[in-house]
C-alpha cells in the first residue's frame, strides 16, 4: 500500500527486495494501524513521498542475507565495525522464524547511541514513516531490528508487541513498589496496557475513562477499581487514596486537561508519566500545585532494543494480554477503511489489526 500524497493512498506492485549482508526479509503476516498512521495518511506528519507507511508489524523471515566470502576473510582478520554490528546477528535467523520487527533504528555511534539513550538517536529513523513500511508483503530490516516469536504469541497479536515496548520503556522510567496506588488515566490499547503492566509490578491500579466498555476491559485485566472519567475523578481518587492522592499517575490521552487533573490526583511527593503525546506547543497547567506538592512530571519516547525481549516475556507468561485488545481484523487491501475508521471516534474501538495473507 503507496501513500502518494496526503490522503492517496493506492495499492501497487514494487520488486521483492533481495537482502544485503546483515539484513534479514520478512514475509509481513500482520500489521496494527494506530494514530500516528492516521496522521501520517492525512499529512498532519510529514512524510517523504512516496512512502509505504506501517510501523507495527510481525511476519515470518524468509530470507538471511549472508556476508560475502572473500579471499581476505578468515581465521584473525578483524572484522569491519559494520559487520561485527550489524551483520553478526543475521547470522542468527533462518527462513521460517516468526519474527516482530522494532520500527525504530539506530545510527549506534552517535553521542546518545553511546550512552545507551538509542531512542534518541538524532540520526535514527522511524520505519513506516522515514523509511518504507509494513503495510506490504515483505520489509527488509537490519537484524538488529528483528526478535523472534515463541509459539505462545499468535500472529495476529504480535504486532501489538510493539505498542507494548512503548509501554515499558515509559514506566522503567519510574519507580514503583508493591502496593503503590497507580492511577492509568485513558484506558484505550496504551491505557490497557499500562493497567497491566502496572499490575505486573505489583501495584495496585485505578484506571479512569468516560467508556464503560472500557472500564469493564480494564477489570478484566487486573485494575482494583475504575472511575468514570470527569470532573469527579478527582475527588474519587482521593477517596480511595485516604485523601492523599495516587503514587504514580499515568496520563495515556495527550490531553492538556487530562495532564492538569494528572497533578491534582496525585500525592505530595507523587510522580506524573507523561505518556499521551502531546502536540500542543504551550497550555495551562497548575504550576503551584506542581511546586507545592513536589511533583514529579516524566516523559518518554519510544523504546529501545532491550523492551523487546522483555514485553515478548511478559505476554509468553501471561501477565500481559494483547488478544481483548484487537476489536477489528481487516485485509491489508482495506487499509484506508481501517485509517477511515481510526478517523470516527467510536467508545468501544481498541485495536484494528490487518492480515496481509
Ligand atoms: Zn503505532
Ligand atoms: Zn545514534
Amino acid at each position: 500500500m503507496v501513500l502518494r500524497a496526503p490522503s492517496d493512498l493506492v495499492e501497487d506492485q514494487v520488486a521483492r527486495p533481495q537482502p544485503a549482508a546483515g539484513q534479514v526479509l520478512v514475509r509481513i503476516t500482520h500489521s496494527g494501524v494506530c494514530g500516528t498512521d492516521y496522521k501520517i495518511f492525512n499529512g498532519s506528519i510529514p512524510v517523504p513521498y512516496p512512502l509505504i507507511p506501517g510501523h507495527e508489524m510481525a511476519g515470518e523471515v524468509v530470507d538471511v542475507g549472508r556476508v560475502p566470502t572473500s579471499p581476505g576473510a578468515g581465521v584473525g582478520r578483524v572484522p569491519t565495525s559494520t559487520e561485527a554490528t550489524r551483520v553478526g546477528p543475521a547470522a542468527d535467523f533462518s527462513p521460517g522464524d516468526r519474527v516482530v520487527i522494532d520500527p525504530e533504528t539506530y545510527c549506534g555511534s552517535c553521542f546518545h547511541c553511546r550512552i545507551g539513550q538509542t531512542n534518541l538517536c538524532p540520526n535514527g529513523t522511524l520505519i513506516g514513516r522515514d523509511v518504507n513500511g509494513g503495510f506490504a508483503e515483505y520489509l527488509m530490516v537490519p537484524a538488529s531490528q528483528v526478535f523472534r516469536l515463541p509459539d505462545s504469541i499468535d500472529d495476529r497479536t504480535a504486532p501489538m508487541i510493539q505498542v507494548l515496548t512503548t509501554c515499558l520503556h515509559a514506566q522503567r522510567q519510574v519507580d514503583t513498589f508493591p502496593g503503590d496506588t497507580v492511577v492509568v488515566l485513558g484506558l484505550g490499547v496504551t491505557g490497557q496496557l499500562h493497567v497491566q503492566l502496572a499490575k505486573a509490578r505489583g501495584a495496585r491500579v485505578i484506571g479512569i475513562t468516560r467508556s464503560a466498555e472500557k472500564r469493564a476491559m480494564a477489570e478484566k485485566l487486573g485494575a482494583d477499581l475504575t472511575i468514570a472519567g470527569g470532573d469527579a475523578a478527582i475527588q474519587k481518587v482521593r477517596e480511595a487514596t485516604e485523601g492523599r492522592g495516587a503514587d504514580l499517575t499515568i496520563e495515556t490521552t495527550g490531553v492538556m486537561k487530562q495532564l492538569a487533573d494528572s497533578i491534582h490526583m496525585t500525592r505530595f511527593g507523587g510522580k506524573v508519566l507523561l505518556f499521551g503525546i502531546y502536540t500542543v506547543k504551550e497550555g495551562p497547567l497548575p504550576f503551584y500545585d506542581i511546586y507545592f506538592k513536589e511533583i514529579s512530571l516524566i516523559s518518554a519516547r519510544v523504546a529501545k532494543a532491550e523492551d523487546y525481549p522483555a514485553s515478548i516475556a511478559l505476554v509468553d507468561r501471561g501477565q500481559v494480554r494483547l488478544e481483548p485488545l484487537v476489536s477489528d481484523v481487516m485485509p491489508l487491501g482495506e487499509l484506508k477503511a481501517a485509517i477511515g475508521l481510526l478517523g470516527s471516534d467510536s467508545g468501544q474501538r481498541m485495536k484494528i489489526i490487518l492480515d496481509h495473507s
